[in-house]
Parts: structure tokens; C-alpha cells; sequence
């Protein structure tokens, strides 16, 4: 069972670290174990400024090979080292990963004490991880490139009273959450007996670098919080969609048509010192909108 989601904006700028933002990284932790999504050139060093220690990331996605997305990988993974991991770390990308990752994490002299791996995502489909799953889908970028979401399961909520009345003791209700049913005192209680419906999960997604894509709002529906990159505003929009990114309004309006709760903006062009104009673009199509700053951490309740 997961009681807390926490998100750690590690890197929030697009296409070139600048003194005020890192290159994109989004690091998800679910109870104890984390996730990152992207790793760009400064993740590890922020990761050290959070919260968030870089031993319990269990595995990486990557969003498509443009160098803001995934520089950071051979410093960390060196890092984990250093620090005395023995536990596989397993990172996914975009068709190319095996390759790309295969000569990134063979350069210099260094040796691992844990293994890494790394398996190729093709098309749209979703990987189960217990607790959570991940799911991914083609992005509308210059190169191949993914769009994620990472779901919570859906979670029975227990009645008290038909817990107290078919005195079903405390220690077996994980049990028959995680089961469906077991045996109390010679009797087979069910999840059925003593549920009171069902709690939807919380849903975090990322959409990596893409144009305004329709084909994506199936990912991103009904997200609890969806993170969508940003590059412009109207006054670059056809320089921001040739190189294959999103405006402020491009984001807002997947978060509406997908019925996001609350969307969260990052990649923003190095261009831009200032980037109240892209938040007001999105927020004049959806009001929950917040920019990303670097080391932002959120808590995503069961109830936002
Ligand atoms: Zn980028
Ligand atoms: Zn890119």
C-alpha cells in the first residue's frame, strides 16, 4: 500500500543548464523506494540539496536522447557507486536506449559494483511494478521520445463497522487487501465483506519534451498532477513548435482536455529571464497551474 507520493523538481529548464536552472529531472518517491523521471546534467548535485537520497532511486525513465534529458546519468551512477550500491539500478528509454546507454556508461575508467538494466520501450503499453505501474506513449518530439505516467493502484477502502461486527483482527487487513480474501477463525472473509468501494490512485504524469499532442490525453487522463514541458509563449509559438516543444497555452490545454487536477510547468527556454508570460498563457486556459522553481518538493495527497 502507498501512503506517500512526494515529487523533487531536480532540474526545471530546457535545452541548457543557466545559473538559475538545472536540465530537466523529476524524481518520484513512493513510500521508500523513488523513481526518476529524466536525468539531466545536474540531477545528482540536486538530488544531494533534497530531500530525496539518491540511494533508494530503484529506476530511471528517460524521456527520448537530447543531451538536457539524460546527461546526468554517468555522474550519478558513478556517484551510487562510490556510495556502495549493490542493488540493480534499471533504467528505460525510447527505441536507441541499449545503444546510447550502452556506450554513455562505458566511457572512462571506473568499475560498478551493481548492475545495471536497461530495456527499450516501444509504442504504448504500461509496466507493473506491485504498488504502481508505469505507463508510456509516443510523444510528438524531433527524435523518439516518450511520454510517461506513473499510476497508484486503485485501493479498497475498509468499512469500520463490518470490520468490527465480522471481528476480522487488524493484523489480517493487508492481508485481504493484497489477497482478496483469508481465513479468520475458520471462516473466509473477502476484500468484499468488509470494503466501502474503491479509492481511485493518484496519478503523476510527464510529458518529456512534445508538441501539443491529442494522442497523449489518453496517458494523461484524469491525472493528479500533470508536469508538461513549456518552452515559449505565443510570441516564439512557431519557433517553439519547429524544434518539436510546447507553449504555456500548448500545456494548459492538455491539462484541461485530459481533466488533469493540477499542472505543473518546466522546460522553460533558457531564453526567457523571465517566465510570467508563459504561466499567464496556461492560466488563462487552466487556473491550476504552478512553474516549477528548482528543488520545489510537493507532497501529492490522496485528496488533491
Ligand atoms: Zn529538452
Ligand atoms: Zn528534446
Amino acid at each position: 500500500m502507498i501512503s506517500s507520493i512526494r515529487l523533487y523538481f531536480l532540474g526545471t529548464g530546457g535545452s541548457w543548464p543557466t545559473p538559475q536552472r538545472n536540465t530537466l529531472s523529476v524524481g518520484v518517491r513512493i513510500n521508500d523506494e523513488a523513481i526518476l523521471f529524466d536525468c539531466g546534467e545536474s540531477a545528482q548535485t540536486s538530488l544531494m540539496k533534497s530531500s530525496l537520497s539518491l540511494m533508494r532511486i530503484k529506476r530511471i525513465f528517460i524521456t527520448h536522447f537530447h543531451g538536457d534529458h539524460f546527461l546526468g546519468l554517468p555522474g550519478l551512477i558513478q556517484t551510487m557507486s562510490f556510495y556502495g550500491r549493490t542493488e540493480p539500478l534499471e533504467i528505460y528509454g525510447p527505441i536507441g536506449a541499449s545503444t546510447v546507454l550502452g556506450n554513455l556508461l562505458s566511457i572512462g575508467y571506473y568499475s560498478l559494483n551493481f548492475e545495471i538494466r536497461i530495456e527499450e520501450l516501444k509504442g504504448t503499453s504500461s509496466i507493473d511494478f506491485g504498488d504502481y505501474s508505469v505507463a508510456y506513449s509516443k510523444a510528438d518530439h524531433t527524435i523518439p521520445a516518450l511520454s510517461y505516467s506513473l499510476i497508484e493502484k486503485d485501493y479498497a477502502k475498509l468499512d469500520e463497522e463490518k470490520i468490527k461486527e465480522m471481528k476480522v483482527p487488524r493484523n489480517l487487513l493487508e492481508k485481504i487487501r493484497e489477497g482478496g480474501s483469508t481465513r479468520v477463525n475458520g471462516k473466509v472473509i473477502t476484500i468484499g465483506d468488509i470494503s466501502a468501494g474503491v479509492r481511485k490512485g493518484r496519478k503523476v504524469s510527464y510529458s518529456g519534451d512534445t508538441r501539443r499532442d491529442p494522442s497523449l490525453l489518453d496517458l494523461f487522463r484524469d491525472s493528479t498532477v500533470l508536469i508538461h514541458e513549456s518552452t515559449g509563449e505565443k510570441t516564439n509559438e512557431s519557433k517553439v513548435k519547429s524544434y518539436g516543444h510546447s507553449t504555456g497555452k500548448d500545456a494548459a490545454i492538455q491539462a484541461r482536455d485530459s481533466n488533469t487536477k493540477r499542472l505543473i510547468l518546466v522546460h522553460f527556454s533558457p531564453r526567457y529571464n523571465d517566465i510570467r508570460p508563459i504561466i499567464e498563457e496556461a492560466k488563462s486556459i487552466f487556473p491550476n497551474v504552478t512553474a516549477a522553481d528548482e528543488l520545489m518538493e510537493l507532497e501529492v495527497n490522496i485528496n488533491d
